[in-house]
């Protein structure tokens, strides 16, 4: 039987497919030696982002043909060596769309209206009615910086809120925005009329800290940012000037350049409020993500 080796936590109904093709052995929270030993004799391995699956992980497995990734971004699998060996990786990306857009507009909302501080303040015993006063998304306009899967998600919602939508995308033509009833706009453009600004674009060397002390310099006092996609896009150091001076209005985080993160400043500040990496964390992502990856697995192992 093949061995297929499942090192972070898997839906069930994904596991039942693996189990159709091999032998499963699901293993979390391994020590990278208990990975290194492990991966010896599997020939798949399937992670989510918590496994980092280097070059070294990557020269220890003997045997391995196929890396399951139940999700969208891979960037914690060394994508290079596993060309070189020949290994087949595989992924999921639309299975979280619907559920990183949901969490954009659920923390959009709660940024406006601050959810989280009114919440923390009633719990204490407060009555503070007039220092949680927000302001509505109804009129206001969005910037989305990556108008794929997750972006035209944000941009659907958004429109049912009544918003207007500019969007930053070098790679989206024309036409597709707007059909979509969207504007395309440069960067610039887009921080200097945006009222809330919200990053969908994959971390890579082109778009690390693409929102630097520039761009944030360029947003109206009132613009809150939010970040559902990798920490890095954002240069975190900038933001927290520009938010601990309020030169902008607040930021909302899913993501932080390390995670997690440590004595990170941001998370100091009144006006900066986050979940840790829950984008993709609801019981229909996961799952579809799960299975996604382990049909695929199942095919490539019957050939
Ligand atoms: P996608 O590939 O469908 O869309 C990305 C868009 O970004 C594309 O339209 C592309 O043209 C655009 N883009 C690429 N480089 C760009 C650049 N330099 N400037 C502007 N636009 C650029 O990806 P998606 O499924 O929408 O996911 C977007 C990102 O969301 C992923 O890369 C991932 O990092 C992140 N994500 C986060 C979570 C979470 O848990 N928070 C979950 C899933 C995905």
């Amino acid at each position: 039987m093949v061995k297929i080796l499942v090192t972070d936590p898997l839906h069930e109904d994904a596991i039942k497919i693996l189990k159709e093709v091999g032998d499963v052995e699901v293993a979390t929270g391994l020590s990278k030696e208990e990975l290194l030993e492990k991966i010896k004799d599997a020939e798949v391995l399937v992670v989510r982002s918590g496994t980092k699956v280097t070059r070294e992980v990557i020269e220890h497995a003997e045997k391995l043909k196929v890396i399951g990734r139940a999700g969208v971004g891979v960037d914690n699998i060394d994508l290079d060596t596993a060309t070189e060996k020949g290994i087949i990786v595989v992924n999921a990306p639309d299975a979280s769309s619907i559920s990183v857009a949901e969490l954009t507009m659920g923390l959009m909302l709660a940024a406006a209206r601050n959810i989280p501080q009114a919440t923390e303040s009633l719990k204490r015993g407060e009555w503070d009615r007039k220092r949680f006063k927000g302001i509505e998304l109804y009129g206001k306009t969005l910037g989305i910086v990556g108008l794929g899967r997750i972006g035209q998600q944000v941009a659907k919602r958004a429109q049912a809120f009544g918003m207007n939508i500019i969007a930053y995308d070098p790679y989206i033509p024309e036409e597709i925005a707007n059909s979509l009833g969207i504007r395309l706009v440069s960067i610039n453009d887009l921080c200097k009329e945006s009222d809330f600004i919200t990053l969908h674009v994959p971390l890579t060397p082109k778009t690390k800290h693409m929102i630097g002390k520039e761009q944030i310099d360029l947003m109206k006092k009132n613009t809150i940012i939010v970040n559902c996609a990798r920490g890095g896009l954002i240069d975190e150091k900038a933001l927290y000037e520009a938010l601990k001076e309020k030169r902008i209005r607040a930021a909302a985080l899913d993501v932080f350049e390390e995670e997690p993160p440590k004595d990170n400043p941001l998370l100091t500040l009144d006006n900066v409020i986050g979940t840790p990496h829950q984008g993709a964390s609801t019981e229909e992502a996961q799952k579809s993500a799960g299975t996604i990856v382990a049909e695929q697995i199942k095919k490539i192992l019957r050939g």
